[in-house]
């Protein structure tokens, strides 16, 4: 497993941050942070905002990157949990909660990987339209390992209108 490696990492935030500022200032600092550890950001998607209907008013931003490192599946997601830490986030357990930052690895080069807890593809990658527009719209080609999709296939099957059924 040495040499480099390519990830697809999904970012995502919903809180703002008194040091970073706005959800997209906060995903938009993190390319940054993930660039100083040691890894490349080959290509970054637009950073998508979208607001959430009902009593809670959090604006959320979401972005997509292609990511060059030397690290192993292990090693980057450590590099990833150190930079949410770094953003203030707290390990909570409570998936859904408000994050300063989210950063998932939604695929990886080397296609599958399952072990200690750790899931790639992430195991929510097919049912996230907020993960499958950004990727979408910087890597369409590249194939989930799993379905065989590649990540334009997934985000129509998502957006597609579905038939009425009668
Ligand atoms: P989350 O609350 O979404 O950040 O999930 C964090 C937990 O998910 C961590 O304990 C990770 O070990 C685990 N996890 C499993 N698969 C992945 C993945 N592909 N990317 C990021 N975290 C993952």
């Amino acid at each position: 497993m040495s040499g480099t490696h390519h990830y697809l990492i999904a970012l995502g935030s919903n809180m703002r941050s008194p040091r970073f500022g706005t959800p997209r200032q906060i995903v938009r600092a993190a390319c940054g942070h993930i660039e100083n550890a040691g890894a490349e950001i080959c290509a970054l998607s637009p950073i998508i905002r979208s607001r959430p209907i009902g009593p809670s008013a959090r604006e959320f931003a979401n972005a997509a990157a292609v990511v060059a490192a030397p690290f192993t599946p292990r090693a980057m997601l450590a590099m990833l949990q150190d930079i949410e830490t770094q953003f203030g986030r707290k390990r909570s357990g409570q998936a859904w909660r408000a994050r300063v930052l989210d950063l998932d690895i939604a695929l990886w080069s080397g296609g599958i990987y399952d072990e200690l807890g750790l899931q790639i593809p992430h195991p929510g990658l097919r049912e996230r339209p907020f993960v499958l527009g950004p990727a979408s719209a910087i890597t369409p080609h590249w194939r989930d390992p799993i379905s065989r999709l590649s990540l334009a296939q997934l985000n129509a099957r998502l957006t597609r209108p579905q038939p009425l059924s009668k």
